[in-house]
């Protein structure tokens, strides 16, 4: 398989940088969530440095919902990251990182009166995804005698290839203001008298291999700019979102290096701008693309069983890795303790969830596996313990952070305990 360069099998071991997740399984316990920061830094400098070679106002905004583990955004804002957050808990995470406010867009199709006022009270720009809401704002604002400075969020219609689920730019998403609506709402932006509406904000999809949608979708904030600049708008920022994807197909996938994302979109970025004599900042939210490769899940088998196939049953299931239950996703599996034997027969990754769908992997070629055994999912970084659940009441894993030859929990397991605090006796229970 061809791994990342941060993985490499040694002595039949499979290896982050210069750790054992053999030895890490032992010393930490499975399942286990394990991360490499230096990965992290790594993808954040690659991708910011293919869009600023192109354009000097580059932004990178981190999609905090696709890690929100606190370690990972401190590492984020140590290298001047700021963040796409969707909730009060993402603004607390990203500020308690040390990424100042106004490195923050608060993102999200269904805000409540708490987040307009918590953006507001920190100074966080919004992206506002409806008439409805920019009432609302304005209204928050007036009362707090603040202004705040907007973008909406466009909804350009463009279809791409990605899994339904996480398209996100459709013409029938619940994402975004309608093309047809738009000036109308940013002329009542303008007119109203505690919101200022500076910025375009757009995000089309996520896991998107193809860098063609990216620049369709420029053209289209393009063209809406120069709409905005006839009717008054001064914008200091257009927001392309995030989306970029991986190649979780390792052996297969053809994803677009950060150099050929760039390639696509800056040239019809530069170029558009440059005809309307302005220059906004550049702000990109990925969230997949930094964290996802940084990451595996490791897992111990508990059984092996044959049946109509060949099940590996191992201690995570999707109540700690919901991707493929939910959007059918493929991971790479790796026996971590027998990185180097061959694959002479074909398991299923099997989870301890009451349920059939609970199958990390299906139908894998893999070395003879046993009880005891460590299994590995690569590039588990995103959207994988975000999405986790105490389902069947499994108390969550723990997350390890490594840093060279450093290892440290970023989070403990939960306990039993942890699953029963927050209950409460109704009092004719007592
Ligand atoms: C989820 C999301 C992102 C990040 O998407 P990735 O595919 O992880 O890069 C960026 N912007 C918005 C608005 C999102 O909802």
């Amino acid at each position: 398989m061809i791994l990342p360069s941060h993985l490499s099998v040694r002595g039949g071991h499979l290896y982050i940088g210069e750790h054992d997740t053999v030895a890490l399984a032992e010393r930490f316990g499975t399942p286990l969530y394990v991360t490499s920061e230096d990965r992290v830094r790594e993808n954040f400098r690659r991708l910011s440095g293919a869009l600023s070679a192109h354009y000097g106002k580059v932004r990178v905004l981190y999609a905090a919902k696709a890690n929100g583990n606190l370690a990972i955004f401190r590492t984020l804002a140590s290298m001047g990251a700021g963040s796409d957050v969707f909730s009060a808990g993402e603004v607390a995470l990203a500020l308690a990182a040390g990424m100042r406010p106004e490195l923050l867009l608060f993102n999200g199709s269904s805000k409540s009166p708490a987040d307009l006022a918590l953006a507001v009270e920190k100074g966080i720009r919004v992206s506002v995804d409806s008439p409805d809401e920019l009432r609302q704002l304005d209204r928050a604002a007036g009362a707090a005698g603040r202004t705040v400075d907007i973008a909406f969020r466009v909804n350009p219609a463009i279809d791409v290839p990605t899994h339904p689920k996480i398209a996100t730019g459709l013409a029938t998403s619940k994402f975004g203001i309608p093309a047809e609506e738009i000036l109308g709402t940013y002329r009542e932006a303008l007119a109203a008298e505690h919101v200022n509406p500076v910025g375009v904000h757009c995000h089309i999809g996520s896991q998107i291999l193809a860098v063609e949608p990216f620049a369709r979708e420029v053209d289209v904030l393009i063209d809406l700019a120069a709409d905005l600049l006839d009717i008054g708008v001064d914008l200091s920022f257009i927001d392309i979102g995030g989306g970029l994807g991986i190649p979780y197909r390792r052996e297969t996938d053809r994803a677009p290096t950060p150099e050929e994302y760039a390639g696509a979109v800056m040239p019809v970025f530069l170029e558009g701008i440059r005809d309307l004599g302005i220059e906004p900042e550049l702000w990109v939210e990925p969230g997949r693309w930094l964290v996802a490769d940084s990451t595996v899940l490791l897992s111990r088998v508990n059984s092996v069983k044959t049946a109509h196939k060949t099940f590996a049953n191992v201690d995570a299931g999707f109540n700690l890795l919901i991707r493929p239950t939910m959007y059918d996703s493929y991971h790479e599996v790796v026996a971590a303790n027998r990185a180097d034997a061959p694959a002479v027969r074909e398991y299923s990754i099997a989870g301890p969830i009451c349920e059939t769908g609970d199958v990390l992997a299906k139908d894998r070629m893999l070395p003879e596996l046993a009880a005891g055994d460590i299994v590995a999912m690569l590039d588990a970084g995103a959207y994988g313990f975000a999405m986790s659940s105490q389902y069947n009441s499994r108390p969550r894993c723990a997350e390890v952070l490594l840093a060279g030859e450093k290892a440290a929990l970023m989070r403990r397991a939960e306990t039993i305990d942890d699953l029963t605090a927050p209950m409460a006796t109704p009092p004719w229970q007592e």
